[in-house]
């Protein structure tokens, strides 16, 4: 019944955690750049300001914000300059809100799609692939450290899932 507990963090576990998140956005704005440099600029400086919103939006509401232990170290990028709002909770807030970071996942196979159909490239479609293989890599990746929270109502990983599970 115990926890299981929380790997240690360094920079390099920090940028591991981000590496996926990082290569789809740099990858994402190849891609899009394809169509339009200045479309690929625009996706890109959307991704960065929709992790700042996610920060200031979601983070403040999860238990490994408010420790200092979120393996991403979003918690450190932020120095946690985010205070939650009283009454509110990390469901409720993941639900409402989480819909600022699905452009940045969705825009590039979008745009891939239509560079396929318009004009086929090779090119395109292996980095149509890659950026598409995020959609299953993110989720996996966050998904190892929302098991080890106990203090997050993460509405990805219920706490009382086994509980449920062995009613
Ligand atoms: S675990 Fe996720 S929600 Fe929690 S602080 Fe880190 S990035 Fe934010």
């Amino acid at each position: 019944m115990t926890a299981n507990p929380l790997p240690t963090r360094t920079p390099w576990t920090i940028l591991r955690e981000n590496a996926w998140q990082i290569a789809m956005y740099l990858l994402g704005t190849l891609l899009i750049g394809l169509l339009s440099w200045l479309l690929g600029l625009v996706y890109l400086a959307y991704s960065l300001a929709s992790n700042g919103m996610y920060m200031a939006w979601v983070c403040p509401y999860c238990g490994h914000y408010a420790l200092g232990t979120c393996a991403a170290g979003f918690d450190l990028i932020s120095g946690r300059r985010f205070r939650p709002v009283p009454g509110r909770t990390f469901g409720r807030e993941f639900r409402r809100r989480s819909w600022v970071l699905y452009p940045g996942w969705f825009l590039p196979p979008l745009v891939g799609l239509y560079l396929l159909v318009t004009s086929f490239s090779w090119p395109v479609l292996t980095l149509l692939v890659v950026c598409a293989d995020a959609f299953w890599l993110l989720p996996q990746t966050s998904k190892s450290h929302c098991e080890a929270c106990e203090t997050v109502d993460s509405p990805r990983y219920p706490k009382n899932r086994k509980s449920t599970a062995g009613a």
